[in-house]
């Protein structure tokens, strides 16, 4: 059979070839099932090699006997061999995590575990030559300015996943970079887009965890609701469009039909639009550069009527902000932010601090941030520590004494 044709963007499937050998990691989640169900429908292009999942071996299991992988990795020591597919290997935690993203016979690893626990394997995967379908923010958040520079040396593609960034790709085509002005992200605004300063102090967990428009893991979905998720995704694109700050703009687009648009020298802006449902950059990120056809629910702008655009409201919403400071001054600042904000939302689920602290968390931890001060593959497990402690000692003191 011919070989895979591969380049800069990483393999390209053609009718006849193999399929493309893909390693998921994070399988379970939300993304992960999404991705899961993408692969299966598409039994002629893609092959799974790798799956791995955190806790929920009851679905890693059950994933495991429909694609037949070469190798599970899974979070814990509760799953066991006799539970997998003859001949299916199995290994666990992060060395697992890193042998299936540089296994061998893998072309594309998709990285959908939520929080810090991709980074390491991402950097290896793209050491090996690997392709990635980027969902993981934290990767790219934490470290961009690692991460970007590695794929450049070696060569390697990464595709992005998230709605707004995978617009992004999409609009801009084939066109030049260098005639790019602006990328323009679209945010939905969250279910409390319209609630007055004054009650967002007493929300719960369960409202925040009511997105108006899309279904999603829970730490995006309060990140949605706090307009955080936004910021963390103008870092991310910032490192995967290589844009200044100053020429990434947010704006409250509520129907999440304009996935995101850029806009060019000459003023022309150009959008990507569909139903909000992430099966589409999911496939296409694997499918790059086609479109191939999926049961996805179609847009009709006639049934949609119109469409609503406001300015983010920076005062109501302040992590936004604190995401473009953080971005600006770099290094570590971006990975305490990050690490800030899994304390301040675990902390606001568990009803520890209100919604509203969740972004005072965030900014009075980048305050007494007195960790690292440079950012380095090495040094990250110690700012993402660090990071941590003094977010988690900021939410005890104010627990205590609000
Ligand atoms: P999720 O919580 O639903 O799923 C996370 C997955 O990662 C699960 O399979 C879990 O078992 C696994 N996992 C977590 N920690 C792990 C560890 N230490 N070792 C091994 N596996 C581990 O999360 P999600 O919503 O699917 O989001 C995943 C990533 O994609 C996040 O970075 C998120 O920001 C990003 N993202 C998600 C969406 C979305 O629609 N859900 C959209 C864009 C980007
Ligand atoms: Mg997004």
């Amino acid at each position: 059979m011919a070989p895979l044709a591969v380049n800069r963007l990483g393999p390209r499937w053609s009718p006849g070839d193999p399929p493309i050998p893909i390693a998921i990691l994070g399988s379970t989640g939300s993304i992960g099932t999404q991705t899961f169900d993408v692969v299966s429908r598409l039994p002629e292009r893609f092959r799974i090699v790798a799956l791995t999942g955190g806790s929920n071996c009851a679905l890693l299991i059950q994933q495991a006997h429909l694609a037949r992988p070469e190798l599970v990795v899974c979070g814990t020591t509760d799953l066991k061999s006799d539970d997998l597919p003859a001949g299916t290997r199995l290994l666990y935690g992060d060395e697992g995590l890193i042998e299936a993203a540089t296994l061998p016979e893998v072309a594309i690893v998709v990285t959908a575990t939520s929080g810090h626990a991709a980074i390491i394997p991402t950097a290896r995967a793209i050491e090996a030559g690997k392709t990635i379908a980027l969902a993981n923010k934290e990767t790219i958040v934490c470290a961009g300015e690692l991460i970007m520079p590695l794929a450049e040396r070696h060569g390697v593609a990464i595709r992005p996943v998230d709605s707004e960034h995978s617009a992004i790709w999409q609009a801009l085509g084939t066109a030049d970079h260098g005639d790019l002005e602006r990328l323009i992200l679209t945010a939905s605004g969250g279910p409390f887009r319209t609630m007055p300063a004054g009650e967002m102090a007493c929300v719960s967990a369960d409202q925040a965890l009511a997105h108006p428009t899309w279904a999603m893991g829970g730490k995006i979905t309060i990140d949605s609701a706090s307009l955080m998720n936004k910021g963390l995704e103008v870092i991310e694109a910032h490192w995967l469009f290589d844009m200044p700050f100053d020429r990434i703009d947010v704006v409250v687009h509520p129907e999440s039909v304009i996935h995101s648009l850029v806009e060019f020298r000459d003023g022309s802006q150009i959008a990507q639009l569909g139903l909000p449902d992430m099966r589409l950059p999911i496939q296409y990120a694997l499918t790059w550069p086609n479109h191939v056809a999926t049961p996805c629910r179609r847009l009709s702008l006639a049934e949609v009527g119109a469409l609503h655009f406001e300015t983010p409201d920076y005062k109501r919403f302040p992590s936004l902000s604190l995401c473009y400071e953080a971005g600006r001054a770099g290094g570590p600042y971006p990975a305490v932010l990050s690490a800030a904000d899994e304390v301040a939302v675990a902390a606001f689920i568990e009803g520890r601090i209100a919604f509203t602290q969740i972004p005072a968390v965030l900014s009075e931890t980048l305050d007494r941030y007195d960790g690292p001060r440079t950012l380095d593959f090495d040094g990250l497990a110690e700012i993402d520590a660090t990071a941590h402690r003094i977010a988690t000692a900021i939410v005890s003191e104010w627990s205590a004494s609000g």
